[in-house]
């Protein structure tokens, strides 16, 4: 089945105004890649203004790196789906390993996180959920396993109608901004692992989920990871900061 491309900027606590303005700058004067590629960036929730006030809707989407799982309330220092969709984003990374390891994301809150993003109405919000192994759990052949645990724990309760909704980023822990990115074929074998999952568990529904691989992608090493048949495009950190480098990336995607 054809998915349309996509890949996202995760530009977690990196940017500025002026990035704003270069990177929309740039994607502005490639209109034939925007045509053939959904591209979303994610920026700190502070910067979100700064892009609403470039874009372009219909061809370059936004996206909140993290959302809090309740409505409103005494939560300091968090964004709740109201406040990040006000300010433009109809995405929203959920899970991302930094997330896991350092902020206290765990099983049980990325699931609350999934099913308060899904349950939103204003927007349909988009929700790009975050799995990856260890590079421990590599080593021990577990990788399957982890994976297919954070997949079962956060769509435990996600129906297949909700899923025309969710994006799934494989994201080895290894080689999140480390220079290390996993090999085509290393990842093609995991994207195939979930894209069977996700069949069994949701039929049709299941083919349609867009699969992101993120993990050290450059413009180098994107168009061989995006020619694998379960690869639909890319969730990008540290190259999503360098215009030029994150353009190639979406052209490797088209
Ligand atoms: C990420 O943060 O999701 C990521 C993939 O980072 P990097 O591209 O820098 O490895």
């Amino acid at each position: 089945m054809q998915r349309q491309s996509l890949v996202i900027a995760n530009w977690k606590m990196n940017g500025s105004r002026h990035l704003v303005k270069q990177l929309a700058n740039t994607l502005r004067n490639a209109p034939e890649v925007l045509a053939d590629v959904t591209v979303a960036v994610c920026p700190p929730a502070v910067l979100l203004a700064a892009w609403q006030s470039e874009v372009f809707y219909d061809q370059v989407h936004l996206g909140a790196q993290d959302v809090n799982e309740n409505a409103s309330g005494a939560h300091t220092g968090e964004h709740s789906l109201a406040l990040v969709a006000e300010a433009g984003a109809e995405y929203v990374l959920i899970g991302h390993s930094e997330r896991r390891q350092f902020y206290g994301d765990t099983e049980q809150r990325i699931q609350a996180k999934v099913e308060s993003a899904l349950a939103a109405t204003e927007p349909k919000f988009k929700v790009v959920l975050c799995v990856g192994e260890s590079e421990q759990e590599r080593e021990a052949e577990q990788t399957m396993q982890v994976v297919q645990a954070q997949l079962e724990s956060a769509l435990q309760n996600v129906t297949s109608a909700k899923m025309a909704q969710v994006v799934i980023a494989y994201e080895p822990v290894w080689a999140i901004g480390t220079g290390k990115t996993a090999s085509p074929a290393q990842a093609q074998e995991v994207h195939a692992f979930i894209r069977q999952w996700l069949q069994q568990k949701y039929d049709a529904a299941g083919t349609s989920v867009p699969l992101l691989y993120g993990g050290s992608v450059k413009a180098e090493n994107a168009e061989t990871l995006f020619a694998e048949a379960d690869i639909d495009g890319g969730l990008i950190g540290g190259a999503s900061l360098e215009p030029e480098a994150f353009l190639a990336i979406c052209r490797a995607a088209q």
